[in-house]
């Protein structure tokens, strides 16, 4: 039981241990729910009590948007963690890494009145549909949608006179949906890469080396799993880009919000403080849960004849536990391997588990995300129904 939890849609009663017969299971969202019990453990060590005359104003002392001490603990993080070089970046704060989308596209795009053709924004399928949701959002004279990395032609990707400017390419890394460490597609064809590494964090991958690329985005909602405070942070090494950015997140929402840059800072610090801590190592926590689930999962479709997962590759060595690790990926892409069925998504539905269609990463309707990363009661309802349609497999023969 979660006392004071909402509950999940297959629970009910006051602390949600009654569970409904038959419930679907729905995979769908990323929320990152998994962290709940690590806070609940820590949750005198992470509580942040703000009076109500306190951070009213919309700057620091200093005129600031951004904390300077908040900045210091994020750079303590990533140099605990060894999962990004930060000494020669400046730190753009955000209402979550959502917001970077478009700051960061903004921040390195041409500038129209130079009589630049605006830049083309790509990613390679399966690719995370925000990148071109929000870049056709706000889809101007500086920029726009270019579609996936395969599409745009080698012959125009220099050029201009392949009908458009230089392309910016997304990658995401860890992958969402299928959790693979990605390069640039584009290489040095690229006009500027964005490295999106929400899931650059032990709990999801092993962690080769730290990131060190020109422009990388990342986001608490994933590492902490507090996606609802709202609040990325983007690594830039350019100084004119990084102001660029400062100034659109400035425009835009007058610098990320004081209160969560304060709850933040109570987070981050406990999180730093408990580093290689045994249990209390918020990445030791979230691995064991992250590995324990993929474990599971793909025991039980490694006996399906209808749907398999994407491979992860095993022992894979991790400078931050300085062993080789098991996967622990924060999605499952499943693939229907039946010629009948067509739409995967449709046909688990069917099966009682809700998942989100590949079409929406460009990766095809022969596959769907599930989504490892939601609470304890939505992964037991997950795997119930996954253990059912195994076996009604077995019942088919
Ligand atoms: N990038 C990727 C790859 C994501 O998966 C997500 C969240 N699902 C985001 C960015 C946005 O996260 P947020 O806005 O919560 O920081």
């Amino acid at each position: 039981g979660r006392p004071g939890c909402e509950c999940n849609t297959c629970f009910r009663g006051p602390d949600c241990s009654l569970r409904l017969p038959n419930c679907t299971a729905d995979a769908d969202s990323g929320n990152p729910l998994f962290l709940e019990p690590y806070w609940r453990r820590h949750a005198a060590a992470s509580a942040v009590v703000v009076s109500g005359w306190h951070r009213m104003s919309y700057t620091t002392t200093d005129s600031m948007f951004q904390s300077v001490e908040l900045e210091q603990q994020i750079y303590r993080l990533h140099r605990a963690v060894g999962n990004a070089v930060v000494d020669d970046k400046h730190v753009v704060f955000a209402a979550g890494s959502m917001q970077l989308i478009n700051a960061l596209v903004y921040a390195l795009s041409p500038d129209a009145n130079a009589g630049s053709p605006p830049a083309r924004v790509v990613a390679a399928s399966p690719y995370y549909p925000a990148y071109r949701t929000q870049t056709e959002m706000f889809d101007g004279r500086e920029y726009v949608w270019g579609g996936t990395t395969a599409q745009v032609g080698n012959a125009s990707r220099n050029s201009t006179a392949g009908g458009g400017g230089g392309l910016i390419e997304f990658v995401t890394s860890p992958n969402n949906p299928d959790a693979q460490l990605r390069e640039s597609a584009l290489g040095s064809s690229a006009a500027a890469v964005i490295y999106d590494r929400a899931y650059y964090w032990p709990h999801f991958t092993h962690i080769p080396a730290p990131a060190d690329e020109d422009v990388i985005m990342f986001t608490m909602s994933k590492p902490s799993g507090h996606a609802g405070s709202r609040f990325g942070w983007a690594l830039i090494r350019d100084e004119k880009v990084a102001a660029k950015a400062l100034a659109y997140v400035q425009n835009n929402i007058m610098g990320a919000s004081r209160d969560t840059q304060l709850r933040m800072l109570g987070i981050v610090k406990a999180m730093v403080a408990n580093i290689h801590a045994g249990k209390d190592d918020i990445f030791a926590f979230g691995y064991d849960v992250m590995r324990a689930r993929w474990s599971r999962l793909s025991a039980a479709v490694s006996r399906s004849r209808r749907i398999s997962l994407q491979e992860m590759a095993p022992d894979q060595y991790c400078t931050y536990f300085k062993r080789v690790r098991d996967p622990s990926p924060a999605y499952a892409w499943v693939k229907c391997e039946m010629e009948e069925d067509e739409d995967c998504h449709d046909m688990l539905l069917k099966a009682n588990i809700i998942t989100r269609t590949g079409v929406t990463y460009e990766g095809g309707s022969r596959y769907t995300r599930i989504s490892l990363l939601k609470s304890d009661d939505d992964f037991d309802v997950l795997m119930d129904r996954v253990t059912e349609f195994v076996n009604a497999e077995k019942d088919d023969d």
